[in-house]
């Protein structure tokens, strides 16, 4: 059976989009047939992948509204290892398209009923906020990961997005599951690391994953290369640090 996961944080820059890249890539190494939706219109996750926004015929939005089957848009074998549904800046229009769309949280959900069965994992890069689109991803999703940074403001927020899965819970999918909260950009010699980790570990207890991601260069990088950084750079704290991550995945998921 398939797994879909969707990285949310409506917080920028804390590493949703690195972290489905190369979740998606360490999976795929460990022998996953991973599918990899982007659903931000900034088509970060699609470019990290190696694929050229800007070229796309179709993409994400004409899966979402129904036009094109996701079999027809989704990129095959990428050379960053894994299948992806591509995005664009087109997609900032899904916010009024799906409007005249119903059910309109469901459309994700049910354009990727097709395919979602050809893969173990499906994984949904989320926007920065809690639009429609981030609807779509938690109405379709089986469990959220939650990357965050263990900052000041780390907590901030969180709240609001636990109310919001709290919400979908309650009424279009009731099973859905926190499968986890990711550290991302972690040094734990920085004493207020160490401040945020204790209340992370009181509010969330298991759900706190153990794998933490290391600030690294070469995680930052290799999104200009169209790739993960467990190939950009193979041997580095970062790309191990994604592959422990995604054993740590399989284990809890039983992926
Ligand atoms: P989000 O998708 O949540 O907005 P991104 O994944 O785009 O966040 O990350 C924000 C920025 O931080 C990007 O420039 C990315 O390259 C950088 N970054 C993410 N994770 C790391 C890391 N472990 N080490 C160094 N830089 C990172
Ligand atoms: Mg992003």
């Amino acid at each position: 059976m398939s797994q879909i996961i969707a990285l949310t944080n409506q917080k920028g820059g804390v590493g949703k989009t690195t972290s489905a890249v190369n979740l998606a890539a360490g999976l795929a190494s460990l022998k996953h047939r991973v599918l990899l939706v982007d659903l931000d219109p900034q088509g970060h996750a699609s470019m990290g992948s190696g694929i050229d926004k800007h070229g796309l015929d179709t993409s994400v939005l004409d899966v979402l509204l129904g036009d094109v089957a996701a079999e027809a848009v989704i990129k095959r074998k990428t050379p960053a290892g894994f299948d992806v549904l591509p995005s664009n800046g087109d997609l900032t229009a899904a916010e009024v398209e799906l409007l005249s769309h119903e059910p309109r949280e469901a459309c994700l959900k049910n354009a990727l009923l097709g395919v979602a069965s050809t893969y173990d994992v499906v994984l949904i890069d989320c926007p920065p906020s809690l639009n429609m689109l981030t609807v779509n991803a938690l109405t379709a999703a089986d469990s959220v990961l939650i990357p965050l940074q263990c900052e000041f403001y780390a907590l901030e927020g969180l709240s609001a997005l636990l109310d919001t899965i709290e919400q979908i819970k309650q009424s279009v999918n009731p099973s859905l599951k926190v499968a986890g909260i990711l550290r991302t950009m972690y040094d734990k010699r920085m004493s207020l690391t160490r401040e945020v980790d204790k209340q992370l570990r009181d509010f969330f207890g298991d759900a706190l994953l153990k794998t933490t991601i290391p600030r690294n260069i070469k995680v930052a990088e290799a999104p200009s290369y169209g790739l993960p950084v467990t190939q950009y750079a193979r041997f580095s704290r970062g790309s191990q640090a994604y592959r422990v991550l995604a054993k740590e995945m399989i284990r809890r998921l039983s992926l």
